[in-house]
């Protein structure tokens, strides 16, 4: 497998889109993880085929996660896309997706030369979808949040999403090649949000191989010598701050 940064940014970022990850397996399948409003953009930037995306997986209905689905969904239009779209997400899925495009560009979901499958998410329920293996696992946030463990020919990542691990969390990413999480404060624990500290000592337990912060607040972000010392502190870890357009082999 590897992974696509297309966006590493939190919520009101005014330098970074949102948090938004492509994954492929050795098939060439693909997954892109979370849509928020700034997103899509970066995903045509990036993605190297973005027509033939395979499926999208949606954290939660924040909008920093979910909005921008409406644009990738009129570009697919604009494109004229015609292969099937696979979209995962928590309870109202469907409903949320289809009122937020009509809302943004109405009548435009009749038009769509393409259809959509949706799949209602549901935490530790296994989804096989192509080569992958998807295990939704919640994350403590302020809506329900769902991360997710993919797997996919021996290798396996996990996405947070928006919160702090679930304690049954560690049950499931024992040697996990790659952990992305969700980071917010560099210490400070922010209700429904996780910390770099937080992330290095999930890391460490579970004994992730290496290990990706993404979401970081915008003045955390610019506080380059707390970050410094905080990631040379890192008890082993592989840290990985990726940018946008980073890629990552597992
Ligand atoms: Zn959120």
């Amino acid at each position: 497998m590897f992974v696509l940064f297309c966006g590493v940014g939190e919520a009101f970022d005014e330098n970074l889109t949102n948090t938004s990850i492509l994954v492929f397996n050795k098939q060439q399948e693909s997954l892109l993880l979370d849509c928020g409003f700034t997103a899509a953009t970066n995903y045509w930037k990036y993605a190297p085929h973005p027509l033939d995306l395979d499926g999208l997986y949606i954290s939660h209905l924040h909008g920093d996660h979910f909005l921008g689905t409406s644009l990738l969904l009129l570009r697919f239009y604009e494109e004229q896309r015609t292969k099937e779209l696979h979209i995962f997400g928590p309870a109202g899925i469907k409903e949320k997706t289809l009122q937020a495009l009509e809302l943004a560009y109405p009548k435009i979901k009749d038009k769509l030369p393409f259809s959509i499958v949706f799949t209602e998410t549901c935490s530790e329920q296994e989804i096989n979808f192509k080569n992958f293996t998807l295990l939704p696992l919640t994350s403590i946030h302020a809506i329900p949040s769902l991360g997710v463990k993919i797997s996919s020919q021996g290798k396996t990542l996990y996405y947070s999403g928006d919160g702090q691990p679930d304690s049954n969390l560690l049950n499931h990413l024992k040697e996990v090649d790659l952990l992305i999480l969700e980071t917010y404060k560099a210490t400070q624990e922010v209700p429904g949000h996780s910390s770099i500290t937080s992330a290095l000592h999930l890391a460490k337990t579970c004994q992730a191989k290496e290990l990706a912060l993404v979401h970081l607040n915008r003045d955390t972000r610019k506080d380059s010598q707390t970050l410094f010392q905080i990631l040379q502190n890192n008890q082993g870890i592989k840290v990985l701050l990726p940018a946008p357009g980073t890629i990552c082999w597992l």
